[in-house]
């Protein structure tokens, strides 16, 4: 079984070779499906925004069965997200779990757009996910200050990403056990859309 600090590892250097355009799109041949047809062990879980540009397999250069992936738009811990992740880690024992926002996100900017100015188009057709990111964009709100639209979005998507990794850690029992005991680490990245860089910068020192 892969620790969360070797699992870590792998996705940072697997994110190096990705920017670098050394991609090595392992595990992807026919040999490595028939070696995984009778079971899995992927050693990280990513939950993750369904943005196109934001696919983990790529960005971290990891093939078939290396990532158990949830995806959903602004990556919100909706009760499936939740008990995905937890599968994960109570069935096939993946120790490192990270919540992966982006630059840019654009569920992020519909719900800042929403609390700034009630009664947007995306309301209605993202209302869930805008009620999940709701707080994240109402704390920044409450500290804004004079920053702009970018700098505004830009700490919200941080803001929703550490809202999720406490989320994930306080609101599931199995994973507040496995987090204190287990050797299991939740962390908050976010993936730079201009640089192609993933920044672990929520959990690692807590
Ligand atoms: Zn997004």
């Amino acid at each position: 079984m892969t620790s969360a600090a070797e699992a870590l590892q792998r996705l940072i250097e697997g994110n190096q070779r990705f920017i670098a355009g050394e991609a090595t799109g392992v595990l992807t041949e026919g040999a490595a499906r028939d070696a995984l047809k009778d079971g899995q062990a992927p050693f990280a879980v990513i939950l993750g925004c369904s943005d196109s540009r934001v696919a983990p397999e790529l960005l971290f250069d990891q093939g078939l069965g290396e990532l158990f992936v949830i995806r959903v738009a602004g990556h919100v811990v909706c009760a499936p997200a939740l008990e995905s992740v937890e599968l994960a880690v109570d069935k096939l024992g993946a120790k490192l779990v990270i919540v992966l926002g982006h630059s840019r996100c654009a569920a992020v900017s519909a719900a800042l757009e929403e609390v700034q100015s009630p009664g947007t188009d995306a309301s209605n057709k993202i209302a869930s996910v805008i009620d999940h990111i709701r707080p994240s964009v109402e704390a920044v709100l409450k500290t804004a200050d004079d920053r702009d639209q970018a700098a505004l979005l830009e700490d919200a998507v941080r803001t929703n990403v550490r809202v999720a990794v406490s989320q994930l850690r306080e609101d599931s029992a199995l994973l507040k056990e496995e987090v204190q005991s287990g050797g299991v680490l939740v962390l908050g990245a976010e993936y730079s859309l201009e640089t192609g860089c993933v920044d672990f910068f929520e959990g690692l020192h807590d």
